[in-house]
């Protein structure tokens, strides 16, 4: 049992244990009933910094005890006074955000820098909760003679989130601040390889005043995710990862007719036209293809070359080269993702495509973990697996194409339908492509075009399953249910056809 303040002191790349990722349930620290444990690695020296407790059926089922008690009388306060406590978190996350960011850079891998932008979104993220209590009046309309109907945003109860390794504080916080204000209570199931970022989280809450029980982790794999959305009584499930997963997890949730939405992976497609800008155009797709070293849902997998855009290929892998493993590039998660991503190089080279930069080889000094160097194939054919499948690594696939309508062609055909940008100085061409690409969001000279606060975040086909986006105001909607209140106090005399 964890029984004083969790502290993490690095503040620099050198290793640091950890300590054991417990289940967070009622306000304590509590070891899964199981005691099965798995090493946490840091990815950047290939070390275990600490063990995470793998739960079952039975600790979501404790969980589950301590949320629903929890949330009659947090449902019953005021929505002013349940944002109060995602008011003083963003102070306390602000207060913590070095030690919150270091503690992410070494669970994860990803550069302190990125680390920081991480927690920083994540705090946007708790900004829009707290001002759920100025927006989230459902609205009153008189509908006839006395007769007036209102909307109630009710509670669902006890909902859950399941998230990915890739943003171990922000996607949480995706879900958090909306499930919460709304009168909530909650349990999150973190990635098991990045289970800490909800750990500090957790602890912050308190500290902000949360009640116990109101939010409640379970650490642990599939098994307890499968618990998770079996369950009976959980009203909604929101999950985060790769596709063949959030398939699963929506069709094993939706069996019990709770409310989900389960986002997938992505193959994000960058068309840039010969009048794009191409210094604009370089840096944003270096830095969309490199950062977090490709492992993001939003990255640029593959660019589509249209017509004469040599110059600005040029400058993108000039600029890639330039990049330093270790500095401005994070390691990979697992060995095995480190793996996969150098097959999907390999195989690559073995179709005869070109590696403009080849960051297969790269290593960094004192740190013996999973590197891999930004890389750059070019000359790609559509329908090969680098051109369609999702490599999660800093890998930008180049294919060549005539025309806009070839690239969005192609773009149309993937499966996935995350996110899709084009460079150019025309509108007239932004406006084509925009409206053209099957995906949910989508960019014009931006590659990451993560829609920020109060719009809300998700793909579609294959990137999204279920109904309703994450974060924003239809995350509010999604941790939710409308009560439609009519009433009457017409005298009865003033008959109406709803008398
Ligand atoms: P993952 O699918 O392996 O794991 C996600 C979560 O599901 C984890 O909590 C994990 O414990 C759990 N899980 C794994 N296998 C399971 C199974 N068989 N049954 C039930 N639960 C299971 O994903 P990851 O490797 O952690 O994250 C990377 C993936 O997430 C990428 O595909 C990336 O594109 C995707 N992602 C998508 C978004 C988005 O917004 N669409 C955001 C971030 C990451």
């Amino acid at each position: 049992m964890i029984t004083s303040k969790l502290e993490f002191s690095a503040r620099d790349y050198q290793f640091q244990s950890y300590v054991d990722a417990q289940n967070w349930i009622g306000g304590e620290w509590t070891p899964s009933a199981s005691g099965t444990q798995k090493a946490v690695y840091n990815p950047r020296h290939g070390e275990a910094m600490g063990s995470v407790f793998f739960s079952d059926e039975s600790d979501v089922n404790a969980a589950y005890q301590a949320a629903a008690r929890a949330q009659i009388s947090w449902a019953q306060l005021p929505i002013r006074e349940r944002a109060q406590v995602l008011f003083r978190l963003k102070f306390l996350m602000e207060q913590n955000l070095a030690e919150l960011s270091w503690l992410l850079s070494h669970e994860n891998g990803k550069t302190f820098s990125q680390a920081k932008a991480e927690v920083l979104k994540g705090i946007e993220c708790v900004e829009m909760g707290v001002s759920l209590q100025n927006m989230a009046d459902g609205g009153q309309l008189d509908v006839s003679r006395g007769v007036n109907c209102r909307l109630i945003h009710e509670p669902l109860g006890v909902v859950a989130g399941v998230t990915p390794f890739n943003f171990p504080t922000m996607v949480p916080l995706w879900m958090l601040p909306q499930a919460l204000v709304a009168g909530n209570s909650f349990i999150l199931k973190p990635s098991e390889r990045t289970p800490y970022g909800a750990m500090k989280l957790a602890e912050l809450l308190k500290e902000a005043g949360l009640p116990d029980g109101v939010f409640n982790i379970v650490n642990g794999g599939k098994e307890a995710v499968q618990a998770l959305a079996a369950h009976q009584k959980i009203g909604a499930l929101a999950f985060v990862g790769s596709t063949p997963v959030a398939r699963l997890v929506y069709k094993q949730g939706s069996k019990t007719g709770k409310k989900m939405v389960c986002l997938g992976g992505a193959k994000n497609h960058l068309v840039v036209v010969p009048d794009a800008d191409r210094e604009l155009t370089s840096d944003n797709v270096v830095a969309s293809f490199t950062g977090c070293a490709g492992q993001r849902c939003m990255a640029a997998a593959v660019l589509l070359a249209v017509g004469d855009t040599q110059s600005i290929i040029d400058d993108i892998t000039a600029k890639t080269r330039e990049l330093v493993p270790g500095v401005d590039i994070g390691p990979i998660v697992t060995p095995e993702s480190r793996e996969r991503i150098l097959g999907f190089i390999d195989g690559a080279e073995a179709l005869g495509f070109d590696i403009l930069v080849d960051g297969r080889g790269a290593k960094v000094e004192g740190y013996p973990g999973w590197w891999v160097g930004p890389t750059i194939i070019d000359r790609v054919e559509p329908g090969s697996p680098c051109a369609t499948e999702e490599i999660f690594g800093p890998v930008l696939s180049i294919l060549r194409v005539d025309t806009l309508e070839d690239a969005i062609a192609i773009e149309n055909a993937s499966p996935f339908g995350n996110a899709a940008a084009i460079y150019t100085s025309s509108g007239d061409i932004a406006e084509r492509a925009v409206r053209s690409f099957e995906a949910g969001m989508c960019g014009v000279n931006i590659g990451v075009p993560v829609p920020r606060e109060p719009f809300a975040f998700g793909g579609w086909n294959h990137s999204k399953f279920g109904h309703g986006d994450m974060t924003g105001w239809d995350g509010f909607t999604f941790w939710t249910r409308p009560r439609k209140v009519t009433t009457k106090w017409a005298l009865q005399s003033d008959q109406t056809w709803m008398s």
